[in-house]
């Protein structure tokens, strides 16, 4: 019989369905990576911004 289970989201391995972590400590490392994770979008998301200024700069001086 195969029996029903996750996968713990930081480290995938098996755990009981009703947890989503195998510990407190898993949970905690996860939140941090996803943290970082977070900020480095938001990094690159205002890069893009710079750059896409950058670019509506140059063209209205060229108009
Ligand atoms: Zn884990």
């Amino acid at each position: 019989m195969v029996e029903k289970h996750r996968h713990c989201l930081n480290c995938g391995i098996s755990i009981p369905p009703d947890k989503v972590f195998c510990s407190e400590k898993c949970r905690l490392e996860y939140l941090q990576k996803r943290k970082r994770m977070m900020r480095l979008n938001y990094m690159f998301l205002g890069v893009a911004i710079l750059i896409i200024l950058y670019y509506i700069i140059t063209i209205a001086l060229k108009l």
